[in-house]
């Protein structure tokens, strides 16, 4: 293992900042499905007035986000250690961007890769854990892949890569037919320990 990529919102951030509810009653997304895919279903013009409506949701959440319990001290321990760190997020780079200011300490610039939606299909396709392994110079194979929700499990999973469910001391969001997380931590504090243990060194 050489490198470490992290989901941002309610992994790298403090959870429950983006009231995902809140955002599909104001969309007309049934609560059972995923927002962007419920967006790229509709014709173009009806598409660009809800990501409007999602983009508000995600920038007043970005503007009060906090780093999450651990965040700052594991980010730090790893640029100590030079492991190449990255972000991957279903979020726009502007929001990454924004919620990163609140951050003492860490810049966009400690991260060997960020990777939010534009361009790219978003978790849980693997096609964002290759490209920030491509960036991280590393195979994903090669990547620990960290985050709160099933989709981080199952994009890391789908990519080869070997994968944290962070758990932040709620109940976990894999369902029966998803594939198993490599570890279950509920604190940033045991990733690093995990990474640690794991991590080949250069
Ligand atoms: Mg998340």
């Amino acid at each position: 293992m050489k490198g470490v990529l992290f989901d941002f919102d309610g992994t790298l951030t403090r959870p429950g900042l983006i009231d995902f509810m809140a955002i599909k009653r104001a969309i007309g997304c049934p609560p059972e499905m995923a927002i962007l895919e419920y967006i790229r279903l509709k014709p173009n013009k009806e598409r660009s007035s809800l990501t409007e409506i999602l983009e508000v949701h995600e920038a007043k959440a970005a503007r009060l986000a906090v780093p999450n319990e651990g965040a700052k001290a594991c980010l730090s321990t790893l640029r100590k250690k030079r492991i190449p760190t990255g972000i991957i997020t279903r979020n726009s780079l502007k929001s990454v961007v924004s919620a990163l200011r609140q951050f003492e300490g860490i810049t966009c610039g400690d991260f060997h890769a960020i990777i939010t939606r534009e361009g790219i299909s978003p978790k849980p396709s693997p096609e964002g854990v290759f490209k920030a392994a491509e960036s991280m110079g590393c195979l994903a194979e090669e990547l620990m892949v960290v985050g709160d929700f099933r989709f981080d499990v199952i994009a890391g999973k789908r990519a080869g890569a070997m994968t944290i469910l962070l758990t932040n001391g709620e109940r976990s969001t894999m369902l029966p037919e998803d594939p198993m997380p490599d570890y279950m931590c509920r604190h940033l504090g045991e990733v690093v320990e995990i990474v640690l243990d794991t991590i080949t060194s250069p």
